[in-house]
């Protein structure tokens, strides 16, 4: 998103359309303060204040990348961002903890409506159809999610290997639609360096957790680190000092992982701010940077 005027750019034409550029980008880094690239107001939380709240986040000029995590809630993501004409967009795939087995139908329950649906496999076609939507932007959010899992060693592999396999069906998809990724992971990085390493694909490590060797090797690979609430928790102060600045993305997962003294009941991207100031106040710049370079970074990875 950096402008540059080459110095050999003699051509008046040539002059005024790098101005143009120039003058676009200045005036979009000034108007869109904020970009939650992942959040999800397509939850049933947000059903009785949604309407409201998106149009509350345009005149703060905060922008937001609705995540699915299952088939039913990435058409309510793109149903969403089509009310729109600019600023809301819908990421579709399907969430591990949202893959049907025997462990999570007893842990989440077989029943459950919308965003806690379970899906038996990944349905490539149905998910492809979703995706001829130009507000899709992504596949995600996708990956593997190890932190509980059946008892016995067997069920455990079985149970990772259900995720793996259908995480690489989504890889697959995003390789040929050409989408970014959104990434899902916890306590699996090593499986999911291992799914990621051979493929040219761009994304992010949504809600990442872990130390300087852990981000170390995927930002190598050329992947994003999204960083949230869990920042508050987790013991993330040394990573976010080294990090590069400019392979950082902004996020809330809201409903969820609010940030300390946010005075909302529920989490929104509203809470980008608290966020935005604890990594300005580690990095030693200024809110207007992080603001800048996260909003950059955004645009740039998911093309919008
Ligand atoms: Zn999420």
């Amino acid at each position: 998103m950096r402008t540059i005027i080459p110095n050999d750019c003699r051509e008046i034409d040539c002059f005024v359309i790098h101005f143009v550029h120039f003058l676009a980008m200045t005036l979009l880094t000034q108007n869109y303060m904020y970009i939650d690239s992942h959040a999800h107001l397509n939850t049933s939380e947000f059903d009785k204040t949604r309407d409201e709240l998106i149009p509350n986040l345009f005149s703060s000029d905060i922008w937001v990348i609705n995540v699915g995590v299952n088939y039913l809630s990435s058409i309510k993501a793109i149903q969403i961002a089509e009310k729109y004409s600019s600023g809301v967009f819908a990421s579709i795939g399907l969430h591990p903890s949202n893959i049907k087995s025997d462990f999570t139908v007893k842990k989440y329950g077989a029943e459950g409506q919308e965003e806690n649906k379970l899906e038996e496999n990944f349905d490539l076609d149905k998910y492809q159809e979703l995706a001829k939507s130009k507000k899709v932007i992504a596949i995600g959010e996708i990956g593997l999610d190890y932190w509980t899992s059946p008892k016995g060693e067997t069920k455990k592999k079985e149970f990772k290997e259900k995720q793996i396999k259908i995480f690489n069906q989504q890889l697959d998809l995003a390789e040929k639609l050409n989408l970014p990724i959104i990434i899902h992971t916890r306590v699996s990085l090593d499986d999911t360096f291992d799914a990621l390493k051979n493929r040219k694909l761009k994304g992010v490590l949504h809600c990442f957790i872990g130390d300087i060797k852990d981000a170390e090797r995927f930002l190598n690979l050329g992947y994003f680190i999204g960083l949230n609430g869990i920042i508050f928790k987790a013991e993330m102060d040394e990573l976010i000092k080294w990090v590069p600045l400019d392979r950082v993305l902004l996020e809330t997962d809201c409903p969820y992982l609010t940030p300390p003294e946010f005075e909302s009941e529920i989490n929104n991207p509203f809470s980008l701010d608290i966020i935005a100031k604890k990594i300005a106040e580690l990095k030693d710049v200024s809110i207007k940077e992080i603001k800048k370079t996260t909003i950059e970074n955004t645009r740039k990875l998911f093309n919008i």
